[in-house]
C-alpha cells in the first residue's frame, strides 16, 4: 500500500477488478468460452492480511500463497471471512506440508510422487483427502519447477492408490516475456490434461495458468484457473505495463 489510504487503494482495488473482469470475460469469449469457468485466483504473497481484507470487501474470494507459513497464518487471521479460500501455489517442502493441510483450498504444486506420498500420508493420518494439481514443466525451461510431461500418466496412475490425495488437475508456469511461448505452453497443458483425462477416467476439471502478464493468453487456451499476483495488487503494474 506504501503512501496510499485504505481508501484509496480500496478504490485501486475496486476498479482494478472490474477492468480484470472484463479482460478475462473479453478472453474467455474470443474462444467462444463462458467467463464463468474461469476462477481468479488472488496472489497475495506480496501483500498482508489488511490488503487482503481490503480486497475481499472488493469481491476477491480466491487467494494463493506460495509459502506455508504465511498461508497458515493468513488462513488463521481469516478463517471467520465467509467464503474466503487460500491456495498453495509454491514450492512444498516436504517439512512443510503440515502447515498446508486443512489450511489450503487446493495444493497446486504437487512436482514429483515422492512429494504425493509424503501429503497423502499425513492427509490420511488426518482422515482428509487434498485437492492436489500436478504441477508441469510444460516450456521444459531448467529454472521452472515441476515434473516433465512425460511422468505425468505414471505419476497420475500412482497417485490415484494414494488415499489422501485427489487430482483436480494441471498447473503450469510460462516463460516469461514471449506471449507466443506462454500461449505453445498453455495449449501443452491442456493438451496432456486431455491425454490424462482420456487414459486414467479422472475429470481434471482444473487447469491453474496464466499470470499478471499472459492471463489473457491463458484463458484463450483453457486455463480455469488464473493466478494474478502484481497486477492485483500493485498500483504501479500496469504503469510499467503501458
Ligand atoms: C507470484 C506467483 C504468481 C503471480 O505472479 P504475477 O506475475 O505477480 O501475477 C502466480 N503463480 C505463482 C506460482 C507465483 O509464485
Amino acid at each position: 500500500m506504501g503512501e496510499t489510504s485504505p481508501e484509496v487503494y480500496a478504490q485501486f482495488l475496486r476498479a482494478r477488478r472490474a477492468e480484470l473482469m472484463d479482460r478475462i470475460a473479453d478472453a474467455a469469449a474470443r474462444a467462444g468460452r463462458n467467463a464463468d469457468e474461469v476462477t481468479l485466483l488472488a496472489v497475495s504473497k506480496t501483500v498482508d492480511v489488511p490488503q487482503m481484507l481490503l480486497a475481499i470487501q472488493q469481491g476477491y474470494l480466491a487467494f494463493g500463497e506460495n509459502r506455508p507459513q504465511d498461508l497458515q497464518r493468513k488462513a488463521e487471521a481469516l478463517k471467520d471471512v465467509p467464503g474466503v479460500r487460500i491456495d498453495m501455489i509454491g514450492n512444498l517442502q516436504r517439512n512443510k506440508i503440515n502447515k498446508v493441510l486443512g489450511n489450503a483450498e487446493l495444493v497446486h504444486s504437487i512436482s514429483s510422487l515422492h512429494l504425493a506420498e509424503a501429503v497423502s500420508n499425513r492427509a490420511e493420518a488426518r482422515g482428509i483427502a487434498v485437492r492436489c494439481l500436478l504441477e508441469v514443466n510444460v516450456s521444459g525451461e531448467e529454472s521452472k519447477s515441476g515434473m516433465v510431461p512425460s511422468d505425468v500418466a505414471r505419476t497420475a496412475e500412482r497417485m490415484m492408490e494414494l488415499p489422501g490425495v485427489s487430482i483436480e488437475g494441471l498447473m503450469t508456469m510460462a516463460p516469461a516475456g514471449s506471449l507466443s511461448a506462454a500461449r505453445a505452453c498453455f495449449s501443452g497443458l491442456r493438451e496432456l490434461r486431455d491425454e490424462l483425462r482420456a487414459s486414467s477416467g479422472l475429470e481434471l476439471p482444473t487447469l491453474s495458468c496464466g499470470m499478471s502478464g499472459d492471463f489473457e493468453v491463458a484463458v484463450e487456451e483453457g486455463s480455469t484457473l488464473v493466478r494474478l499476483g502484481r497486477i492485483v495488487f500493485d498500483e504501479s503494474y500496469a504503469d510499467a505495463r503501458r
